[in-house]
């Protein structure tokens, strides 16, 4: 009958209209996030204002990407640990997912001797945005997070893709406790006003604001991790940074942290690793969940589930780190950027600038007090052809500030320097 044929017609249309589309709805945690992570419509930005000035020789202190090459005996060892796999003797496959023995011995007694860790509480990774992205995921999307205020997005981003928060409410995400860190509190969070969360992500040097946590401000906080019962996630990626001897350079050193906290670090500042991949995280054996199973263990499983090692040419160039003339190459190149950082920090200062970071960490923190992030992040491109980082990409106390980035060639960071002085000259 024409009714069926009508009902025939209907279903084949539908079917129609359904090829090759998919039947699966998005991750709803995944909508939430904001216009993107917050280096790449950086990027989006200076592709766009070089395309309409195509001639602007642009200088980037945005995202904090290394410039200078590799030191020589570091990059040597990688070379012949590549040419030894084009041997028998040489050739290796599969290592062990947790690292190579002798690097994690090296990790552990290099950076960790005076603080009590042991070479298997060490765990060799391919940097520390993916062992903080794991992380994530060890934990589960139960637990409520908190973060300095401003910080690394990576925290907030992953743990909004986990499904640990809220929606974006305008200001931040809704469950997450945002630490405020700003020069009324010089950049230490008020403990006494933040509530208690799960985890405890802190940043120290930190990324942006450039302060360091003095060893009286991280015995507070692992005192008021210990008290709330929650999990310090203590990133570590700038410690060599530090020059102010009253700032330790790992959580260990403060009594009791091992009971509360993992660190993780890497050696992409320090060696100029961002491109080569290399980092760690620790996981001390004493760490335990409320029902007392170490996190040691899920770690280790984590590990050994969804990582396969890092390669084994980055981790000889690891292990050339830290032989002594590996050590004294690297601590060459830490020199390099803080001098640049100085360089940086003294014109801002010099230009009547509010500045802050720079002594601690290659990053300066500059204060446009009442001006929204982007637009002195456009205005500075606009004069001056350089990228800067806006500080509300960092959070919302990061809102009147910009980052700079001391990662650059010495010629390039001089250049910035005549550029900001030609635009901005002698403020007050
Ligand atoms: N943690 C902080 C605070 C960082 O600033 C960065 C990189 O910029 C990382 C971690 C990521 O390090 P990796 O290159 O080892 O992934």
């Amino acid at each position: 009958s024409s009714t069926r044929s009508r009902r025939m017609t209907a279903v084949v249309q539908a079917v129609a209209q359904r090829a090759g589309t998919i039947d699966v709805q998005r991750n709803e945690n995944f909508g939430k996030l904001r216009a993107g992570y917050l280096f790449p419509e950086i990027a989006r930005r200076r592709k766009a204002h070089q395309e309409k000035n195509p001639d602007a020789k642009i200088i980037s202190l945005g995202i904090g990407d290394t410039t200078e090459p590799l030191p020589k005996y570091i990059a040597d060892a990688m070379a012949k640990a590549a040419a030894g796999l084009a041997t028998r003797e040489g050739y290796s496959g599969y290592g062990a997912e947790q690292g190579q023995g002798a690097l994690r011995e090296a990790v552990a007694s290099t950076f960790y001797g005076h603080a009590g860790r042991a070479a298997d509480e060490i765990f060799i990774s391919d940097g520390s945005k993916c062992d903080i992205a794991r992380i994530q995921m060890m934990f589960g999307s139960k637990p409520t997070v908190a973060v300095q205020d401003p910080s690394y997005p990576v925290y907030v981003d992953t743990s909004v893709m986990m499904g640990m928060t809220g929606d974006h409410n305008g200001t931040g995400f809704d469950g997450i406790e945002y630490m405020v860190c700003n020069p009324d509190n010089h950049f230490f969070p008020d403990l006494s006003k933040a509530k208690r969360t799960d985890i405890i992500f802190f940043c120290s040097p930190n990324n942006p604001t450039g302060a360091a946590a003095t060893r009286a401000q991280l015995t507070e906080l692992v005192n008021f991790a210990r008290k709330n019962g929650s999990i310090l996630v203590y990133d570590a990626a700038y410690a060599l940074y530090i020059s102010n001897p009253d700032c330790p350079k790992t959580i260990y050193e403060i009594p009791g942290a091992d009971e509360v906290a993992i660190e993780t670090c890497s050696f992409s500042k320090y060696a100029g690793f961002t491109g080569v991949r290399l980092g760690w995280t620790v996981v001390p054996k004493a760490l335990k969940y409320a029902n007392g199973e170490p996190v040691h263990a899920d770690w280790n499983r984590v590990m050994t589930t969804c990582f396969n090692g890092a390669s084994n040419i980055v981790q000889a160039g690891g292990l050339a780190c830290l032989q002594p003339e590996g050590l004294k190459e690297m601590n060459a190149m830490i020199k390099f950027y803080k001098e640049n950082a100085q360089i940086l920090k003294t014109t801002f200062t010099e230009m009547g600038f509010s500045v802050y970071g720079g002594d601690d960490a290659p990053y300066i923190w500059v204060g446009f007090p009442g001006k929204p992030s982007w637009d002195v992040f456009a205005e500075i491109l606009e004069r001056c052809n350089i990228v800067t980082t806006p500080g509300s990409g960092f959070g919302p106390a990061g809102e009147g500030f910009v980052r700079a980035s001391a990662f650059g060639s010495r010629e390039n960071i001089l250049e910035a320097v005549r550029r900001f002085k030609e635009a901005y000259g002698k403020r007050n």
